[in-house]
């Protein structure tokens, strides 16, 4: 049921042993005081689980998209939070596709060896939401310098990244035919913004996940630091997208298999009534049918990733694999909660805090809603709804 069906299994059992380090006593205690975890993210970086998917060339191991995501489902079925890192895996992948030849060579080695943590992507507007292209962040040339004026919301992991990845309208919005057109994707370093026009705001949020606002006000930005051509961001993000579904998929299933062994553990032991809850129907069921479900997204995401890596377009298989996948991961969640009864809300079991940290994924990166959207538009060919 686990890691030992992947390709990756010696990968994944490496990095089992990695998290054996980090118990639910370590992630309880930062759940506590919304803390971030460092020495888990350093030793992540160091035995470069977060630089898989950059080419050797550039210091990575140059492995495939479903090594990552076996990485990233193992680190959520160990009961730790790869929330924390999951940017730096892939969001260099902007750089790597779109960024010109001296922008790969001066960042992706650096981000390979975590030197750079780009790990902050900044695109949710509080006044856009998932309406992107009505961002209202602006970026305009004054000769080899960007000015950006603005705000984004839900800005993850923004005190603890180097770079941020931001998507900004570099030609206001009645200039250009499409709404599409006209926003960039730039390069900010935050290390030299911090206090010269970027203010960073944590926002307390129901679980720990250190997002943020940021605010932009007349910070200055070297024009070379734009990815790719001017104008053409928007489609740049989007390019992403399906690795980023696909590898938060397989969180959600390592999400899943947490909740499961956990449910299952406890329904076993508990006795009530003289006899293991788990012989009641009504306590084995939900995990049953969870279960179900959590393998058939496991088969999407994989499908996803077949796909993906043979340079096909992934877009079905992989925003169905992160509907499926969050949907399986909340179904083990409730599944488990009721299985430990009033143990279920004690902070002691880790289910409560992971309860509140999978429910993210209904909501974020992309919401349920949305999903159904695109597979009602862009798969059965439904009229468009906004
Ligand atoms: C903890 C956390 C971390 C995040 N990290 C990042 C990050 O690092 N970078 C970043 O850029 N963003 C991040 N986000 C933002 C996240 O991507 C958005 O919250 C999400 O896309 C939803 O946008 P919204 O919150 O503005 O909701 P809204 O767009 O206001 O939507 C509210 C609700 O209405 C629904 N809805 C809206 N339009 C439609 C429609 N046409 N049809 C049906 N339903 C609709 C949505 O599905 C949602 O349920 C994060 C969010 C959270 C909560």
């Amino acid at each position: 049921m686990n890691e030992k069906d992947h390709d990756y299994a010696e990968i994944c059992q490496e990095v089992r042993k990695l998290c054996a380090g980090f118990p639910g006593a370590y992630w309880r205690e930062l759940d506590r005081v919304r803390g971030y975890p460092t020495e888990f993210v350093s030793a992540l970086t160091q035995a470069g689980y977060l630089s898989v998917l950059i080419p050797e060339e550039y210091g990575g191991s140059g492995l495939p998209l479903s090594a990552a995501a076996a990485i990233l489902e193992t680190i959520q079925a160990a009961g730790c939070n790869g929330s924390a890192c999951h940017a730096q895996v892939y969001m260099m992948g902007t750089i790597l596709r779109h960024g010109s030849p001296e922008m790969k060579a001066q960042y992706l080695p650096q981000i390979a060896s975590g030197a750079l943590r780009l790990q902050a992507f900044g695109v949710t507007e509080p006044g856009s939401g998932t309406d992107t292209t009505a961002l209202r962040t602006t970026a305009r040339r004054e000769g080899d310098m960007f000015v950006v004026n603005g705000q984004k919301v839900w800005t993850s992991r923004a005190e603890h990244s180097d770079l941020m990845l931001l998507l900004a309208r570099t030609t206001p919005r009645d200039q250009v035919a499409k709404k599409t057109a006209g926003l960039s994707t730039i390069l900010v370093d935050m290390r030299e913004a911090a206090g010269h026009g970027l203010t960073i705001k944590p926002i307390r949020t129901m679980m720990n996940h250190n997002s943020c606002e940021v605010f932009f006000d007349n910070l200055r930005v070297p024009a070379k630091n734009l990815v790719g051509e001017e104008g053409h961001g928007f489609k740049y993000i989007l390019d992403g997208m399906n690795a980023e579904r696909l590898l938060i998929a397989a969180e959600c299933v390592g999400d899943g298999t947490w909740f499961t062994e956990k449910s299952v553990a406890y329904a076993k032991e508990r006795q009530v009534f003289g006899r293991p809850i788990g012989q009641n129907q009504g306590i084995a069921f939900p995990i049953a049918r969870g279960y179900a479900q959590l393998q058939a997204a496991r088969l999407m995401v994989r499908e996803g990733c077949r796909l993906y890596e043979a340079g096909e377009n992934a877009g079905e298989q992989a925003n169905m694999a992160k509907l499926l996948a969050a949907d399986a991961s909340w179904a083990c969640a409730e599944a488990c909660v009721q299985t430990h009864g009033g143990f279920g809300f004690a902070e002691e079991y880790d289910v409560e805090r992971k309860f509140r940290e999978t429910r993210l994924y209904q909501v974020a990166p992309i919401s349920t809603n949305l999903i159904l959207s695109y597979v009602a538009e862009h798969v059965l060919g439904l009229p468009r709804s906004y």
